[in-house]
């Protein structure tokens, strides 16, 4: 356990506007004493650090964190497999191909993992929640991807791990959480390593940036298109925000227009296809359909040809690559 505590993480971090919003260091500070409020871009001490006020060594929200040190482009990462895959059953909010969903539903239906941490949303306001599911037929509700938040990601890690005692989680998440989640599998801080040991499998997310909830939800739609949070079906991203509204109309909204709406800790991330994951997934690249799948370790590819074996998960093809690297370069020549 080292000396640092949260000043320090404040001066490195949250002073610098690099926060993602990861929320690791809310879920591993064993005193509870950082929070992201609604709205906020950065955490907050909210009172109480062991280590500044009574000097006992923790450091464990600086040693999870993602944004310390510099921001060093990873490429696109090694793999074992690179496939486009789909569901084998029916998943209606289904982002891509559903395979990240056909995965971790087998996993849970056939136990090989207790839990899963992943982020849903509220139906009527799409707000997202950092949740965690423990069933199979509950996962499947929770496909789709939110492009918007303001929720600390992670934080239901710390009831999986922490309250729950689980010990085979699996983690969803975008590249900056995968990363924090690499820290504490790399750090030697003691209070890191419950969560290290309980981190069965991490499956990552291509991520181009995310937005903050109020500025596109309330902004941009509500305020300047009138588009009520209610009124919106899906959202994806293709080049340009796609929004499909409950009617059966659709608005599309140019990048270029949304630079306003992109969290400011995204501006620094130089990770695309998230570089450190069992398991990494995405849109781009992959057949019709079908979802990218970047298989890296053998944990992931043990998880993957289980699926498959299962008949919950079909590889539909290869991956255009190409289309994979001209993405993570665009994101690696912007951060940093
Ligand atoms: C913010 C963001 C930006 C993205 N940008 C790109 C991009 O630029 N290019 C690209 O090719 N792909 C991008 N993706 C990935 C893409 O949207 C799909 O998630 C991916 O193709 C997997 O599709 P699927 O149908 O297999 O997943 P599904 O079967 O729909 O499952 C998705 C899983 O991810 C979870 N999830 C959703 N949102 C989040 C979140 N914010 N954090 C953690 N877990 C979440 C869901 O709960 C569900 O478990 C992005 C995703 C997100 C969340
Ligand atoms: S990047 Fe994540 S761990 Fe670092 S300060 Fe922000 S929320 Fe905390
Ligand atoms: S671009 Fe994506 S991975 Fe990077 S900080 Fe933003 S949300 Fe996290």
């Amino acid at each position: 356990m080292g000396l640092t505590c949260y000043l320090d993480l404040k001066a490195a971090v949250w002073d610098r506007g690099t926060c993602s919003g990861c929320g690791a260091c809310a879920a591993v500070c064993p005193a509870d004493a950082i929070r992201i409020e609604e709205g906020a871009a950065t955490p907050a001490n909210i009172g109480y650090c062991k280590a500044e006020t009574d000097s006992v060594p923790c450091g464990a929200c600086y040693d999870a964190c993602p944004r310390v040190g510099p921001a060093r482009s990873p490429g696109i990462g090694e793999a074992v497999a690179r496939v486009s895959a789909r569901a084998a059953f029916e998943i209606p909010g289904r982002q891509s191909g559903g395979a990240v969903t056909a995965v971790l539903e087998h996993a849970l239906r056939a136990d090989l993992v207790d839990a899963v941490v992943t982020v849903s949303e509220d139906r009527w306001t799409h707000k997202p929640v950092s949740t965690l599911v423990t069933d199979a037929e509950t996962l499947v509700t929770t496909a789709g991807s939110r492009y918007n938040w303001w929720v600390p990601l992670l934080s239901a890690l710390k009831v999986a791990v922490v309250e729950r005692k689980y010990r085979r989680v699996a983690v969803v998440g975008v590249p900056c959480v995968v990363q924090a989640i690499a820290r504490m599998r790399a750090s030697e801080n003691d209070l890191l390593v419950p969560y290290a040991n309980a981190i069965r499998l991490v499956f990552g997310l291509f991520c181009t940036e995310s937005f903050d909830y109020d500025r596109l939800m309330e902004g941009k739609l509500r305020g300047e298109h009138g588009v009520e949070p209610w009124q919106v079906r899906r959202l994806d991203v293709k080049g340009k925000l796609e929004v499909q509204l409950a009617d059966g109309n659709a608005l599309e909204l140019p990048m270029k227009e949304l630079e306003d709406c992109i969290r400011p800790g995204c501006a620094t991330c130089t990770d695309f296809a998230a570089a450190a994951a069992d398991i990494s997934a995405g849109a781009v690249g992959a057949a019709s359909g079908c979802t990218t799948l970047l298989v890296r370790t053998a944990v992931g590819k043990g998880f993957v040809d289980a699926a498959v074996a299962a008949g919950r998960l079909e590889v539909c093809g290869d991956v255009d690559m190409g289309a994979v690297e001209r993405l993570a370069a665009r994101k690696a020549a912007r951060g940093g």
